[in-house]
Formats: structure tokens, sequence, C-alpha cells
């Protein structure tokens, strides 16, 4: 039988508990994650280095080799399609998540027909989490460790 291979697919920067929580929710349903980190070198602004974001991801889910990260910068619907990936994970918080990620399924739909997305709703102690915090935290000089699999 064909593999259920997903595709989450993020900016990740950085990648937080609240995602990890959703790869480790998909591993039930998939047999392989790839973790797509966009990104583009020409005209990055992340706040993590990407070299540093990868090697962290990769710390987090060291003993799973069904989990492995990558970076891109194209379609991620011919991403998906390149990696034989049929399903695109997404977590949804609230309604802002929802009207954004409702709009870009449709659009990959359109894009490669056979890739389905799929949606798994936040946990509830980790649903305030969100990347854009722990950056304006650690700018402060707050310690963010608690919300990061991995010492940063
Ligand atoms: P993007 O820039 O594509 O929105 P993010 O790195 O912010 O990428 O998020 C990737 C995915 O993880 C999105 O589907 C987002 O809704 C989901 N996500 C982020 N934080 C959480 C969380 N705390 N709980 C559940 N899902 C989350």
């Amino acid at each position: 039988m064909n593999k259920r291979i997903a595709l989450f697919p993020g900016s990740f920067d950085p990648f937080t508990r609240g995602h990890e929580d959703i790869v480790l929710r998909g591993l039930q349903m998939f047999d392989e994650i790839i973790i797509a980190i966009g990104y583009n070198s020409q005209k990055s602004n992340r706040y993590f280095p990407i070299e540093k974001m990868i090697a962290s991801i990769n710390e987090a889910f060291r003993q799973y080799p069904n989990i492995t990260v990558l970076t891109y910068s194209e379609l991620t619907a011919e991403l998906a399609r390149k990696h034989n990936a049929r399903f695109l994970l997404r977590g949804l918080r609230n309604t802002t998540d929802f009207e954004y990620e409702n709009s870009i399924s449709q659009v990959n739909r359109q894009l490669y027909d056979e890739l389905e997305s799929v949606f798994l709703i936040t946990t509830p102690q980790l649903a305030w989490i969100s990347s854009s915090i722990i950056r304006e935290v650690h700018k402060y000089g707050g310690d963010v460790s608690q919300f990061l699999p991995y010492k940063l």
C-alpha cells in the first residue's frame, strides 16, 4: 500500500510546542510527516536563523525516523507533489486561522486536486502559543524555553 505522507508547511519562526503537538497527533494518521519550512534566501527576514531551526526541529524529533525537515521556496502544492505527499497538515487555533486556512486550502486544491488538507484543532493549553508572541518575548529577554520542544 502507498505510504500516507503528509506535509506540514509553515514559517516555524520559531517551531513551538503548539507545532510539535500537531505533528505528534498527525503521526496517528500518517506514516510520514515532512515539516516544510517556507524560506526564501533572497528575501528572508527571519528572526531565528534557518540553520538553527532545522537543527532544533531535528533534535526535537530525533527518535522519530518518519519525521523529516526541509526548507522550500516554491508553491506548497508543488512541493507536496514532488514528495508524493497527498495530505497537507495544518493546525487551527481560532476563527482567524480558519479564515486564512480555508482560502489557502481552496487554492491548494485547485493547484493539485488530489491534495487533501487536514486540520487539527489546537490543544487548549497550547492554543495561545504563537511564533510571533515567542519572538516578542525573546526580543525583550524573556525566557521562552517552556514554549519550545528543544533548547535554544
Ligand atoms: P504560517 O506562516 O504558514 O501560518 P506558522 O509557522 O505560523 O506558519 O504555523 C504553521 C501551522 O501551525 C499553521 O497551520 C498554524 O495554524 C499552526 N499552529 C501554530 N501554532 C499553533 C498552536 N499553538 N496550536 C495549533 N496549531 C498551531
